[in-house]
């Protein structure tokens, strides 16, 4: 692989993983922000209701100690009475008195915990919630509120003290309500004679809260609830629109309600993000029910509570740690960057000195194999998958008498294979060479290659598939020169099979070819007959002219034979100047017209050396070679018998083997 690729490769890798470790990493963070919003926002919604329950408990608990007072039980019992006496939801001079009376009973401890505790509404109701003694407001009584307060007319129906947030004609907030019961006469029945109504001050309670949380606090009512129920001058004092701020412990709260920043509330708690002032807040809010709300879920809620919390800095530091993320990231990234290109820079020049000591063994390689292809003197030569010469080296060249450029991508076959020895086509198909391609076969044959003169010779080849991963590339292959070979196998043969003398057959191998000739007789019939001769008087010969000059007349002899019968026809010496001579496809006749021209023509050519003319001549025995024949021996010796017969007649004549004839030599020589 290029260096450049590696390089490019590895940094996009890096890139790659050093982004999802980034992108990981922040979107950690921000999950983790999430989850941190969310149980913010159960927290500060849970905070709000144990404090509103709180509350709402100690409104019952003062209720309930302030309801056990018998002079208060009394005063109320007495109060109702006179109402009632005088006529009327206010009552009279009497009832003036009685509720005076009340209120200096309950004065002390009402400043007590008015100015100590938070306690901001005090409100006595006789039966039927009308209020009696308010209080904060004593001056102001009177007045129904069964209609507003269906919690106090649970109470008062139950006598079950209850306490939750309602919105009353003076009071808006938590409160609690007890029941309160008088025994006029001691071991009587106890009356009702009113509800006593607690609530404390809402704002001072979220303040606290406020406060130790760190957050802003805001109850916000809807302004119809608080127009229906509460009396004018009791209304909260800020309203905005469609909503009244009951308490609130900051004042950013009226301003995003006055600006709609706010979506509108839901029952269950839920977090948004306001963006006010350059500061960032995460705000939860949840419906705000009164008593009909909290029975019935259907109903709607009377207003909200908000809580909120600056979250500019917690942003800010979110901010940070995921700029670190990233710059750490970033950091990260570049110094790996820089230690892998310095680690790739390194091993580069490794690399780069192995490539080349590669290349440089490849093409020493390289060389010496050419070389060793151009020294050998093989013939060698490699052809692709479709036999086209793709290399060749110089002893094959030589060889076939080319030129590389000649044969170089021309096909090896079409080139100097294409025809038999004997100039017949040679098809490819039958071509060793196209057959290794084909089945992939290591081949050794004995094949003609032809020269680009034409002419041809005798080559031992090896054929070599070359495969690479498989798939076959083509086939190498290596041929060697076999004439001498071929030439000297040739004359050991001869040497093996004629005497040397006078180029005959010797007798070895003429009684083989006569066994032969009987044999094929045997088969197939047809007629064949046997010559045999020998010299007339050749002693003589020797011994006046020497062995040398006998030796000249037995070759003259042979040669005599071969210009007279046929190619076909067979010469075999079969001991010192005996000749025999087959002659195939001849019957007596033919032998016997052959026979007598050779004794003449051998008469009729004497042999000159120098001066010296040897005239010699010959006699001849003939026979025919019998299908009943079994043994060479058989035709051998009837064309000896006949030969006997020839030199009894006195030499230089032919004889055919004849017993009657033979009978009568054989009894005139006894
Ligand atoms: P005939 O007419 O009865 O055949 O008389 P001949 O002298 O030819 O008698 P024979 O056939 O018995 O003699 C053969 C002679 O041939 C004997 C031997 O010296 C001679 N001879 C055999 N082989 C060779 C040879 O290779 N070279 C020479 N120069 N003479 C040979
Ligand atoms: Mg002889
Ligand atoms: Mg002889």
């Amino acid at each position: 692989m290029p260096y450049r690729l590696v390089v490019l490769l590895t940094s996009i890798t890096l890139a790659v993983i050093f982004a999802a470790v980034g992108l990981y990493s922040r979107w950690q963070i921000d999950t983790r922000y999430a989850i941190e919003r969310e149980a913010e926002t159960a927290h500060l919604h849970n905070v709000y209701v144990v404090q509103d329950e709180v509350l709402a408990q100690r409104t019952l608990a003062l209720g309930y100690s302030i309801s056990a007072n018998e002079d208060i039980q009394r005063l109320l019992y007495e109060g109702g009475r006179a109402v009632r006496a005088e006529g009327g939801g206010q009552g009279g001079d009497r009832a003036a008195e009685i509720r005076n009376e009340l209120f200096h009973v309950m004065a002390r401890q009402w400043n007590d915990l008015h100015t100590g505790h938070e306690l901001e509404h005090m409100n006595f109701l006789l039966p039927g919630i009308t209020a009696f003694l308010r209080m904060n407001q004593p001056d102001r009584f009177g007045d129904m509120q069964a209609d507003v307060h269906p919690m106090l007319v649970a109470v008062e129906h139950d006598h079950k003290a209850r306490s939750g947030f309602e919105i009353g004609h003076a009071y808006a907030g938590i409160c609690g309500g007890v029941v309160v019961t008088y025994m006029p006469k001691p071991g009587g029945v106890p009356h009702v004679v009113g509800v006593l109504e607690i609530g404390f001050d809402m704002t001072e309670r979220l303040e606290k809260i406020s406060r130790q949380l760190n957050v802003g606090i805001a109850i916000v009512l809807k302004s119809a609830n608080v127009d229906e129920n509460m009396w004018p001058t009791s209304r909260p004092l800020q309203k905005i629109g469609e909503e009244y701020v009951l308490a609130a412990t900051r004042p950013e709260a009226a301003e995003w309600i006055a600006s709609k920043l706010l979506p509108a509330a839901a029952r269950q708690p839920r977090g948004h993000d306001v963006q006010w002032r350059g500061r960032s807040y995460q705000v939860v809010a949840f419906a705000l029910d009164d008593y009909h709300g909290r029975l019935d879920p259907a109903h709607p809620p009377v207003g909200e509570v908000l809580i909120w919390r600056d979250v500019t800095d917690r942003l800010a530091q979110l901010a940070g740690e995921r700029n670190s993320v990233l710059l750490g990231t970033l950091v990260g990234y570049i110094v790996m960057q820089i230690f892998m290109l310095f680690i790739l820079s390194v091993s580069r020049d490794e690399w780069e000195r192995r490539l080349r000591l590669n290349t440089e063994t490849i093409e020493k390689l390289s060389r010496h194999n050419t070389l060793l292809l151009e020294a050998a003197g093989e013939g060698i030569l490699g052809v692709d998958d479709s036999g086209n010469i793709t290399f060749i080296n110089r002893a094959a060249l030589e060889m076939i008498g080319f030129r590389r450029d000649d044969v170089m991508g021309r096909n090896a076959h079409e080139t100097f294979h294409h025809s038999h020895p004997d100039g017949s086509f040679y098809p490819i198909e039958e071509c060793p060479l196209g057959k290794t391609m084909a089945d992939g076969e290591v081949r050794e044959v004995e094949e003609a290659l032809i020269r680009q003169d034409g002419s041809n010779f005798p080559v031992t080849m090896t054929i070599t598939p070359v495969v690479e991963q498989g798939k076959r590339l083509g086939a190498v292959v290596v041929f060697h020169d076999i004439t001498e070979q071929r030439n000297r196998q040739e004359a050991l043969m001869r040497m093996a099979t004629t005497d040397s003398l006078t180029g005959a057959s010797n007798r070895r191998h003429f009684l083989e070819l006569l066994d032969a000739e009987l044999a094929r007789q045997r088969r197939h019939g047809g007629l064949a007959s046997l010559l045999m001769t020998d010299l007339d008087f050749f002693k003589r010969v020797n011994d006046t002219h020497g062995h040398a000059a006998g030796d000249v007349v037995l070759a003259n002899f042979v040669r005599v034979v071969r210009q007279t019968v046929r190619k076909s026809d067979v010469i075999g010496r079969m001991g010192g100047e005996e000749f025999a001579i087959l002659l195939p496809g001849d019957g007596i006749s033919g032998a016997q017209e052959l026979a007598e021209r050779l004794r003449h023509t051998f008469e009729t050519n004497p042999v000159q050396i120098g001066n010296l003319i040897i005239t010699v001549t010959v006699s001849i025995g003939i026979a025919d070679l019998r299908a009943d024949d079994m043994t060479a021996d058989a035709p051998l010796r009837r064309a000896d018998e006949a030969l006997y017969v020839a030199k009894e007649s006195g030499r230089n004549r032919t004889a055919v083997y004849d017993p009657p004839t033979m009978k009568r030599i054989v009894e005139s020589d006894a």
